[in-house]
């Protein structure tokens, strides 16, 4: 059922706690923490601890969890001293997304190209 933990999602097992993370902040309802790969010196992942399998779906089911993900990809900048960062959701794998489960990308700490790859 969407929201609902899946055996085999990764980020559903962080926000379990039974895979490790570096966690930079924690809300009820989300989850940051950072890029095991980082693409850049600020590289934090913002995810909704219910499950759903990108922003779009997350946001057509509860719009509400995805209003905490970008308020709190803002609270991450924030807290990194980032003033200009970016917000980055890919979504199926044409785009990158390797894990299904929405997540925020924030990064930031370094000057951005425009337009992205
Ligand atoms: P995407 O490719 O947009 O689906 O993003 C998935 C991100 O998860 C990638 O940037 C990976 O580097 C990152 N990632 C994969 N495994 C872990 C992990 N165990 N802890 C933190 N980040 C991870
Ligand atoms: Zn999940």
């Amino acid at each position: 059922m969407a929201g609902e933990p899946q055996a085999d999602c990764l980020f559903c097992k962080i926000v379990a706690k039974e895979v490790p993370a570096t966690v930079v902040r924690e809300t009820e309802t989300t989850l940051a923490f950072r890029d095991i790969n980082p693409q850049a010196p600020t590289h934090v992942l913002v995810i909704p601890k219910v499950h759903h399998p990108d922003a779009a779906s997350l946001a057509a089911a509860e719009p509400e969890i995805a209003a905490d993900v970008l308020r709190e990809a803002g609270e991450v900048a924030a807290q990194e001293q980032s003033d200009s960062y970016r917000i980055v959701f890919n979504t199926g794998t044409g785009a990158g997304q390797t894990v299904f489960h929405a997540h925020a990308h924030v990064l930031g700490g370094r000057g951005l190209q425009w337009p992205p790859g």
